[in-house]
């Protein structure tokens, strides 16, 4: 929107920029870890970051935070690509934290040099059991005041590769009394044999997150760093590294990424904290979706029930409705789970405006109209879209033998039930009104058949086509209608917050057993011929998307996107 609504970090970014604040400049990013695929908690994080950019005329970074090699994949940074594509945003800069090794690396010695950092040879337990708790000041490490050659002698050899994983760290120096925990000597940099996917083994060190993350973001020039409120204690590190280090200042720092073409202006970033996105009856954290991946318990990461961006762009929500979502939630402080049916309204509200609409039948039950000839075949024009003429019509075949859903007649009906009932009237949707003269049924009881009569006198353009009756329902020719198969989802757990591990329980437990099922339709022609990425409304059942996987048009796959209204707000 051209006047968005306000929230407090639109606010500071507009009065930094009233004060002239970073040359006047907006630049920010989007820092995803590479070890997984993106869900609408990143979606959030990533309308803010572009949002921001191009409302300031700014720009906005991709960058993967790639200091982790042991959990990152390269499947991970195409996935996350397309993601940020789909949802419809464009980095001006793409990046790797793992580009800035060796200014980490500068960055390190610089400390080392300046006092402020030492090699430690405590193991990680016996520096956790030195760190102290909330209550209780930490103590300093045995080896905290080694002098600066031996440090630096120490780190050269550490980054060489002379000593085994674990054995030594680099930690900074800052204050192992200090209340806020994060400034009890944090590590810098820690021994890990292992291969990077883009570095290869030539570091077998790896700096830490709160290290790695300031100092990529100076490099930047970012002049907005914006994260969720975990980080908000450990903003005084991010300000500290930055201040010890002095990028902007500093050219030597830097030097290494203009022999790669890298350079950018260094930047004193601000680091500004909004609350996470939570959302009910999903988990969001990529550690369990990949186990929900990996267990086999969802039919991989684009499964149409996840809250991937995969997934949800396989079962048919929009990028548009996505964005409008973040938008209407807004950024704040305050942590809170947002009702899933939020976004589902968003869904509707974009697909109502805009998808074509087409006849379906998921549950068949033949009607005949005995006063039609066998041979009668016609063609009807339906508008494709109730508001939106320019959307214009097509043609329906319509004919004699029809499916209609087989939940359109009660042969005892219930009291309020206004659609087909022994010797009822119901409207068929674009044709008349029909009433129903027969029933036909199995040895079983089971209804296989309805038989009607047309009155011809309320078709389109007769006398009585104004006639009233309670009912309108949907229908397909047989003869014309293409099988298909309809998948119906529901939600992947059944509780609001399958987070929940009290009791015992995991998320695991909290499974919806029945999230999914699998059904054997009928289409009207014009809505079984179409690309994989289709979407239609299907009248009266919902918003259904061509499978962008298995749909073919001789043998079409449907996904139910959302219901037309909120069959669970009752
Ligand atoms: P997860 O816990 O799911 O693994 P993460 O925060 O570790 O998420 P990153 O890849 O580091 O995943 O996230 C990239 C960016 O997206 C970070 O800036 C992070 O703050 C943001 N982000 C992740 N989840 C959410 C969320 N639920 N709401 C808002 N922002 C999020
Ligand atoms: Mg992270
Ligand atoms: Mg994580």
């Amino acid at each position: 929107p051209a006047n968005p609504p306000q929230h407090f970090i639109r606010q500071i970014v507009a009065a930094d920029r009233a004060a002239g604040k970073h040359g006047g400049a907006v630049v920010t990013r989007f820092p995803p870890e590479p070890n997984g695929y993106l869900h609408l908690g990143h979606a959030k994080s990533i309308c803010l970051n572009f949002g921001i950019a191009v409302e300031n005329s700014g720009r906005c970074h991709l960058r993967f935070d790639d200091t982790n090699p042991a959990r990152e994949d390269p499947e991970y940074v195409q996935a996350i690509q397309d993601d940020v594509h789909w949802l419809g945003f464009t980095w001006d800069t793409l990046r790797h934290a793992s580009d800035y090794f060796a200014v980490f690396y500068l960055g390190a010695e610089k400390l080392i040099r300046l006092s402020l950092a030492y090699v430690d040879d405590l193991d990680a337990e016996q520096m956790r059991a030195y760190r102290g708790t909330l209550t209780e000041p930490g103590r300093d490490s045995p080896f905290r005041a080694r002098g600066v050659e031996e440090n630096l002698d120490l780190f050269r050899r550490m980054r060489a590769g002379e000593f085994a994983d674990g054995s030594r760290t680099l930690r900074a120096k800052i204050d192992m009394s200090a209340g806020n925990i994060n400034l009890r000597d944090p590590a810098i940099y820690r021994i890990r044999k292992v291969t990077h996917q883009n570095t290869g083994d030539v570091w077998p060190i790896y700096p830490m997150y709160d290290y790695a993350h300031c100092v990529s973001d100076a490099v930047e020039g970012i002049t907005h760093s914006l994260c969720t409120l975990e980080f908000e204690d450990h903003r005084p590190l991010y300000d500290w590294f930055l201040r010890q280090l002095d990028l902007p200042g500093d050219p030597a720092l830097t030097a290494p990424l203009r022999e790669k073409g890298q350079w950018l202006p260094p930047s004193t970033p601000q680091q500004i904290e909004f609350a996470r996105g939570n959302i009910s009856y999903t988990v969001m954290s990529k550690r369990k979706l990949l186990a929900l991946v990996q267990d086999r318990l969802v039919d991989g990461w684009d499964d149409p029930r996840m809250p991937t961006l995969s997934g949800l762009r396989r079962r048919g929500y929009t990028p548009e409705a996505i964005r409008a979502f973040w938008e209407r939630i807004g950024i704040s402080k305050q942590n809170s789970s947002i009702d899933l049916g939020v976004l589902e309204a968003c869904v509707r509200e974009d697909l109502d405006a805009r998808a074509p609409r087409r006849l379906a039948v998921l549950d068949p039950l033949k009607l005949v109209i005995d006063n039609l000839p066998d041979a009668h075949i016609e063609t009807l024009q339906f508008a494709n879209h109730p508001k939106d003429a320019a959307q214009g019509v097509r043609s329906v075949p319509f004919a004699r033998t029809l499916w209609i859903e087989r939940e359109d007649f009660m042969q005892q009906p219930v009291k309020g039930f206004h659609r087909l009932v022994p010797d009822g009237e119901v409207r068929l949707r674009g044709v008349g009104i029909v009433r129903c003269t027969r029933v036909l049924a199995d040895a079983q009881g089971t209804i296989t058949a309805l038989h009607c009569t047309l009155d011809h006198d309320t078709r389109h353009g007769m006398p009585g086509a104004e006639r009233k009756v309670k009912g309108t329902i949907h229908w397909v020719s047989a003869a014309h209608a293409i099988a298909a198969e309809v998948r119906l989802y529901d939600r992947l757990f059944n509780v609001p917050d399958p987070d929940d591990d009290s009791n015992g329980k995991t998320y695991r437990d909290h499974l919806n057993p029945d999230s999914r099922h699998v059904l054997r339709g009928y289409l009207e022609p014009g809505a079984a011929n179409t690309a994989p990425g289709t979407f239609f409304q299907f009248e009266r059942l919902g918003y259904f998307i061509a499978d962008c996987r298995d749909h073919a048009a001789a043998q079409p796959v449907f996904n139910r996107i959302v219901t037309l209204r909120d069959v669970w707000a009752q």
